[in-house]
């Protein structure tokens, strides 16, 4: 990649607005000029109350819903983004190696190479052995594992996390976003960038590089903190210690 495109963003949100419900008459205003940039190799949060538009901006971003008005812009060629659900959105009917097939099924991609970048994606993620089991067969954190396996398997360069961690118990969401850290620190995960959603302030601080909060009725970005931890987040940095502990 040369400079040039190292110094464009990865996604530009300008002026978004969301209203639900709009053909009924009385809409519902939900979102209202939202305006975001992701750069490349930071962990961005937006954090805000429930009900205040996070999951209609992460989705618009992620394109399953298309914003009333506004733009939001990927200035790169080809940039891939992948989305991790609060309640993980696995077919139940499905093993956990043909949940994470899935996402390469809809690129096309041939049997035997998507059983392949399958399995290395479930061994990153810690699942190795458990190829063949059913979701419900899981814990919340291995179901989030594969939620996560899911949306790595296709090389995002953006991956979008939508309260990925609200599910699970205490102990289970810190071993999880320990071992998410610890993949992106360690360079392992081959994203570019990370946004996620979370109502969870320590969270916030703790896995990003900026935290966009959000306001209520309606959703818009009001205010910016910058994190300084240190860098890279390693998990054996004593400062990065001290800091969890
Ligand atoms: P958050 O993720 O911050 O909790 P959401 O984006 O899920 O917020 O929802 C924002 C508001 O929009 C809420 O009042 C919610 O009830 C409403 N809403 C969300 N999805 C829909 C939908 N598909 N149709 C109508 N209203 C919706
Ligand atoms: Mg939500």
């Amino acid at each position: 990649m040369n400079t040039l495109t190292e110094t464009l963003p990865l996604v530009e949100v300008r002026d978004v607005r969301h209203i639900y419900g709009k053909s009924s008459g009385s809409g519902l205003l939900v979102l209202d000029d939202v305006d975001l940039t992701l750069g490349e190799n930071e962990i961005v949060g937006l954090l805000g109350r429930s009900g205040s538009g996070k999951s209609t901006l992460l989705r618009s971003i992620a394109g399953l819903i298309q914003p009333t008005s506004g733009q939001v812009n990927f200035p790169r060629a080809d940039t891939r983004v992948s989305m991790v659900f609060q309640t993980f959105a696995l077919f139940p009917w499905l093993t956990v190696l043909q949940n994470v097939e899935v996402g390469l099924e809809a690129q096309g991609v041939a049997a035997e190479e998507r059983r392949q970048r399958a399995l290395k994606a479930i061994d990153l993620i810690g699942l190795d052995g458990f190829e063949s089991a059913y979701p419900k067969e899981l814990s919340g954190g291995m179901r989030q594992r594969v939620g996560l396996a899911r949306a790595l398997v296709v090389d995002p360069d953006i991956l979008l996390m939508d309260e990925p961690f609200s599910a699970l118990d205490v102990l289970t969401a810190e071993t999880l976003r320990t071992d998410l850290l610890d993949l992106w620190s360690e360079g392992r995960m081959p994203i570019k960038s990370i946004l996620i959603v979370t109502h969870n302030i320590e969270e916030a601080v703790l896995m990003c590089d900026r935290i966009l909060v959000f306001s209520s009725n309606p959703g818009r970005v009001v205010s910016e903190i910058r994190v300084t931890l240190p860098q890279p987040r390693n998990r054996q940095d004593p400062a990065f210690q001290a800091l969890v502990d």
